[in-house]
Parts: C-alpha cells; sequence; structure tokens
C-alpha cells in the first residue's frame, strides 16, 4: 500500500516508521524544513533549544513508549525527571535529602495544619487510584479481574467528582486546593470541567521527586518521567531514519492544500506547488477544525463527526523565550523545571486565556534549563534557559507581534525572583509568540499541547467518515501529550485494515 502522511510530528512519524517496517510504500510532507513538529531543535545563535515538550512520560525503561521504541529498535538514553513549585506565599522544592515517597504530604500539613487530616485522607485515596492502575496494567486473568474490581470499589465514590469537588472534598484551605489544580492553567481547563481523577494523573508524586522508586516490591508500579540525554529531538531523528533506512520519503517545505476524494474514499493529496500525489491511505495531523475545513471538506463528513469538531475546544497558545545565559541558573534553581505560579483563582486564570486577556506572567510562567540533560545546547560556561507560559492565540486589545518585546521584559523581571540579576546575564534571546507557533505548526490558531481534557468531550476520532482517511496527533487524544500522541498513532496503524 501507498500511505502519504501529512505531518512530520510525532504522530505522522510513528505512523510511518510502522507503516515502512512493514513494507508499505511511505511518503512524509511536511512545511517545516526537518522531523518533528513541536519537537523538533530550535538553534540560534550558537544555543539550542528544546520548543515543546518538557516532562516526558511513557518513555522510561517498561513503561509503554519506550518498549515500543525498542521493537524498532530505537533506545534513547533517559534520564528521569520532577519539577519544583512556586507560589506567591509559600515554595514546595524538592527536599536536598531524600525524605521518602511522602515528602509533600507531611510537607503540606505543616504548611496547612488545618487540613492534615484531609491530607492524610488524599493520600490513601492518591495510593487506592495507583494501585487500581498498576492492577489494569497487569494480565487480565480471573484472579486480577477480581481484585480490580474491589480496587476500583474503593475508588468508585470520587468517580463523579470534578477536580473543583475533588479537591474541596479533602481540603478547605483554596491554596492548599490550588496546588494539586494550578497545573490545569496550563490545559486552559477550569476545575469544575475536568474528571477528578486527572487531579492525581497531574500530580503524580514521581514528578515532585525523581528519587521517589517507580517499582514497588521489585515490579514497575509508578509512572515515572524523564528527559531524553541530548534532547527530545532525537526521538523523531531516530524515527525518521527508521522510515528513510525502510524505504519511506520526507517531503519538507511543502504544504498539503487539500486532501484528494473520490467517492468517499481519500486517493491522494494536493501540494501548495499544484502538484498531486495519489495513494491508498492518507493520514492526517494538526488541528482538527482546519484539517477537515480546508484540506477535507464538511461536505465529506457525517452530522456527528461535524459536531465533534464544532464543540471540542483546543488549548489555548504558549508565550516563549528561549535565552542564552552566561551564569549557571542550577545555582539559584534546585531542579532544571519550576513552576512559578502567580495566582490561585484558575477560574479566573482560564477565563482570561480563553478571551484573549495576557497575563503578562502575573498569573504564571516556568523556567526550563534544557542545557542540564544536553550539555552541548550552551556554549562552554554558558547555559540554554526557557522561560515560557501559556498565552491567548490572538490578544484582544493588541497584537503579538507590536507588544512582544515589552512582554518579553516583563517575563524576565518576574523570573529575576527565582534567578537574581538575570537580565544581566542574557547574551542571546529568541521570543517565540503564539503567531510564531501558528506558523510553525500549520495551525491558524495555535495551540500548544492538544484538547482541553473537558470530561466527557469527544475528541476526533483516528478513523473518519472518509474511507482511508485517518486523522492522528494531539488533538486527537484528550489532552495530548507525547505519550499518549505516539500510542494513539501506534493503535491507529494496528486496527488499519491493511493490517486485518
Ligand atoms: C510548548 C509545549 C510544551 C509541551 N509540553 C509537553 C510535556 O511536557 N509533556 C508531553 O508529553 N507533551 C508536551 N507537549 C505536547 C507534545 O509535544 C505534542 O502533543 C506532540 O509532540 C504533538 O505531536 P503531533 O505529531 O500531534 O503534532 P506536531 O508536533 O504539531 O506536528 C505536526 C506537523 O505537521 C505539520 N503540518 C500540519 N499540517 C500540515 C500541512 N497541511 N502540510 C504540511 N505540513 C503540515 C506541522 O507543520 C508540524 O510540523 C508540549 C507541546 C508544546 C508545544
Amino acid at each position: 500500500m501507498k500511505v502519504i502522511i501529512i505531518g512530520a510530528g510525532l504522530a505522522g512519524l510513528t505512523y510511518g516508521a510502522l507503516a515502512a517496517k512493514d513494507g508499505h510504500e511511505v511518503i512524509i510532507i511536511d512545511k517545516n524544513s526537518k522531523p518533528g513538529g513541536v519537537v523538533a531543535l530550535l538553534e540560534h545563535e550558537g544555543y539550542k533549544f528544546e520548543q515543546g515538550p518538557l516532562l516526558i512520560g511513557d518513555m522510561l525503561e517498561g513503561e509503554p513508549v519506550y518498549e515500543f521504541l525498542k521493537t524498532l529498535g530505537i533506545t534513547l538514553k533517559t534520564m528521569r525527571a520532577d519539577r519544583d513549585n512556586s507560589f506567591p506565599d509559600f515554595k514546595i522544592l524538592r527536599p536536598e535529602k531524600y525524605e521518602g515517597p511522602y515528602w509533600r504530604r507531611d510537607y503540606l500539613a505543616k504548611l496547612f495544619p488545618e487540613d492534615k487530616k484531609g491530607l492524610d485522607k488524599y493520600y490513601k485515596y492518591y495510593d487506592d487510584v495507583l494501585r487500581l492502575r498498576y492492577l489494569t496494567t497487569l494480565p487480565q486473568t480471573i484472579v486480577t479481574k477480581i481484585r480490580t474490581g474491589l480496587a476500583f470499589l474503593k475508588v468508585k465514590k470520587y468517580m463523579k467528582m470534578n477536580a473543583d469537588e475533588l479537591t474541596k472534598h479533602f481540603f478547605t484551605n483554596e491554596k492548599l486546593r490550588t496546588v494539586f489544580t494550578a497545573i490545569l492553567a496550563d490545559f486552559c481547563a477550569d476545575p469544575t470541567e475536568v474528571n477528578g481523577l486527572f487531579t492525581v494523573f497531574t500530580n503524580l508524586e514521581t514528578a515532585f521527586d525523581l528519587r521517589i522508586p517507580l517499582t514497588k516490591k521489585g515490579k514497575k508500579y509508578y509512572p515515572g518521567f524523564c528527559f531524553i540525554e541530548g534532547g527530545v529531538q532525537k526521538l523523531p531523528e531516530a524515527l525518521a531514519a527508521f522510515i528513510t533506512s525502510h524505504g519511506g520519503k520526507f517531503i519538507y517545505n511543502t504544504i498539503v492544500d487539500k486532501v484528494l476524494i473520490e467517492n468517499g474514499r481519500a486517493i491522494g493529496v494536493k501540494l501548495n506547488d499544484n502538484t498531486t500525489i495519489n495513494g491508498d491511505y492518507v493520514i492526517g495531523v494538526g488541528a482538527a477544525k482546519d484539517f477537515f475545513s480546508d484540506l477535507v471538506g464538511h461536505e465529506h463528513l457525517t452530522e456527528e463527526y461535524i459536531k465533534i469538531l464544532d464543540t471540542m475546544r483546543p488549548m489555548e497558545g504558549v508565550f516563549m523565550l528561549h535565552l542564552g545565559i552566561d551564569i549557571d541558573p542550577l545555582k539559584y534553581l534546585r531542579s532544571s523545571l519550576i513552576y512559578c505560579y502567580g495566582m490561585y483563582d484558575l477560574s479566573a486564570a482560564t477565563y482570561k486565556l480563553r478571551n484573549g486577556i495576557y497575563h503578562e506572567g502575573d498569573d504564571g510562567y516556568l523556567l526550563f534549563v534544557p542545557s542540564y540533560h544536553a550539555p552541548d545546547f550552551a556554549p562552554e560556561g554558558r547555559h540554554a534557559l526557557t522561560i515560557y507560559t501559556v498565552a491567548p492565540d490572538t490578544l484582544k486589545d493588541a497584537n503579538w507581534e507590536s507588544k512582544q518585546e515589552e512582554y518579553a521584559k516583563k517575563l524576565i523581571k518576574l523570573a529575576e525572583a527565582h534567578i537574581p540579576n538575570l537580565s544581566k546575564h542574557i547574551k542571546v534571546m529568541k521570543i517565540m509568540t503564539p503567531v510564531d507557533y501558528r506558523h510553525f505548526t500549520h495551525m491558524k490558531k495555535s495551540s500548544f499541547g492538544g484538547i482541553v481534557p473537558i470530561w466527557n468531550q469527544k475528541a476526533p476520532t483516528h478513523f473518519t467518515p472518509v474511507k482511508n482517511l485517518l486523522f492522528l496527533g494531539q488533538q486527537s487524544e484528550n489532552a495530548g501529550g507525547m505519550g499518549p500522541v505516539i500510542l494513539g498513532a501506534k493503535r491507529a496503524f494496528e486496527q488499519t485494515k491493511f493490517n486485518k
């Protein structure tokens, strides 16, 4: 079969690698000049920066993406990673000396003594959820099914709660609740919209201390997070090399304008130079609404599919500063990644994001030092530092082009609370606004991670109403993320008809 893939991001590359491995003819077309989409490397005046993922899930040995890549002969060196958190009145930093897997519970109980009992109950619930998760990863024998059923009964009563209800159930103090919900601002989600379970999975304790063991009684139990040594771009580079070595072809610097459809079946694509390429299967990625309205055409879709497209809500954009600096930021930061929140009102923060009001960093931002896991990202004695924050794709009362310098200065000033005199140590700066992201990802509205994880919201399915046309990538997976995107593309490949 001839498979045409639009987009050399992780979704397209995963599908392409599997198709090429099975002997199909693979052609991948991307508007950029190298593979990776948002995980491609940004090179700027002697420095290198990552433009996308920070903490990567599912990629440590024994975890699903790692094991999948191994089947392709790809093994990347990873190092465990974690993140610190800072709030307006307190910080939650990984202790210098390891204090066990529940140090956050004990630390938070000191900060919020009125909620000590609630914290004990929450962590009991946390353990129950993770036990249930672990059981679902085991081969489902009758015994495991019974154990899974019993484990489910323990958490069942919480299953109907959203994140707001769940955190209010356990904690009285609004600031403590924000410790567990603040990450939702990244997803542009209000706590009332999100399943309570999401609170646990976005607050895995292993994300806050890389020393917490991932095993229990010798078995892999907790999910962990990592950086890829040498940079995340090593993953798309390895997948692209695999595809090429299996006969696949890449066409870069080229935009696909149209999916060609005949009698309800995808038969090829039209490129922006007006040439056409015929194929047996077409795989699309990117912004779902743009893809189906501009490249496919709603006349080829069902009402049900159009409804999903109309109701789905992609996340917002990011405003990012990549800095080359002549000091070591880790002299001041304990972890190479710190989330710095400036508010406790998540609903107000998401309202602003959705209504074109940029918070100018006041609601929060993060500091990330990629040269920690990829030392060659900066010249000897220097470091690469990225400061970024979620931001509306379109500003209500201004435009990104005219405001970017002012907003960059403001973010740097805020960051000086963590890295003193940062502005005096900047040697190189590259600003990326949501508009730059729009161009780079070929989206009309930039959206940085996927779909807002709204409870019960449907994502566009991989198999579309058009025969032999699949839709993959971050906007086909609720909440997006590297792991779900790769595993989603793998699942879609396995379910494609030519495999049955
Ligand atoms: C700032 C940021 C932070 C993130 N943080 C994390 C994190 O910490 N952990 C995590 O797991 N994930 C994170 N993610 C999410 C993760 O990186 C993405 O979900 C994933 O990489 C998306 O892969 P994709 O293939 O769906 O899309 P993309 O990477 O967007 O790739 C799509 C490619 O297709 C091209 N394309 C689209 N349409 C066309 C067309 N018509 N013609 C030609 N080319 C086209 C685009 O230009 C692009 O190159 C982050 C993402 C961003 C941006």
